[in-house]
């Protein structure tokens, strides 16, 4: 299942829950995260519906280093020759194959990284890339870096469209939230590090769950206001 979310942009559901894009470029695609083990035969089906092939894909951005965004990348690397970026922040645990202890605040995220399945093969990224980064002359991507649900989280900005490709830094299952603090490395970061957005966002779209397009764009500007005042709250009452 796949669908253009803003011109250039093409959202695909790799499982009912998980969602990649891919941003067309002068020289083909970059795709932004990968999914689980299954992601890539999905992938380069949805390739094929757009009349591409996998090779199309020129690079992949990690927006984090958890199973459900880079477990199938290392496959997707051998298939299309692909480089792999993410942020230094993150490096060393796609190299290890797993979330390290220290990056889940509550003891659940840490049980559940003890699960197999939740473990990918290490491998290493053909480059890092850090706040404010292009990714490629041609595909309009820029990077802000928004750390908290893991210290190298980066959201992807799509400049010529003013779309925010948000990873994990918001979850819009339902409603807009910040996910679970027990998953995240460090929770109480995340409300500062969505400051970094752009005010005039006009595409949001989410890893997890439906992005929000024309009007109801207006329903996630509403959310950080919320966010910014009760985290102002928080700390005036400390
Ligand atoms: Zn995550
Ligand atoms: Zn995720």
């Amino acid at each position: 299942m796949h669908r253009d979310i803003a011109p250039g942009i093409t959202q695909i559901a790799t499982t009912r829950r998980d969602n990649a894009f891919l941003i067309a470029g002068d020289d083909g695609f970059t795709l932004v995260d990968v999914g689980w083990a299954s992601a890539p035969a999905t992938l380069l089906t949805a390739v094929a519906d757009l009349g591409r092939k996998l090779s199309d894909i020129r690079r992949v951005v990690l927006t984090h280093a958890h199973p459900d965004h880079v477990q199938g990348a290392a496959e997707l690397r051998d298939l299309t020759g692909a480089q792999i970026l993410i942020h230094p922040a993150d490096h060393p645990w796609l190299k290890a194959g797993r979330v390290p202890r220290e990056g889940r605040s509550g003891s659940v995220g840490r049980l559940l990284d003890r699960l197999p399945k939740l473990r990918w093969t290490p491998f290493t990224a053909d480059a890092t890339v850090t706040d404010g980064d292009p990714i490629d002359d041609s595909d309009g991507l820029r990077v802000i870096h928004t750390p908290g649900h893991t210290p190298g989280h980066i959201a992807l900005l799509h400049e010529p469209t003013h779309t925010a490709l948000l990873g994990d830094a918001v979850f819009h299952r339902g409603s807009l939230t910040l996910g679970p603090a027990a998953l995240a490395a460090a929770p109480a970061l995340r409300p500062a590090a969505l400051t970094a957005l752009p005010p005039d966002l006009r595409t949001i779209a989410f890893a997890h769950g439906s992005p929000l397009t024309g009007a109801r764009a207006e329903d996630f500007h509403l959310f950080l206001e919320r966010l910014q005042r009760n985290s102002g709250d928080a700390r005036s009452q400390r």
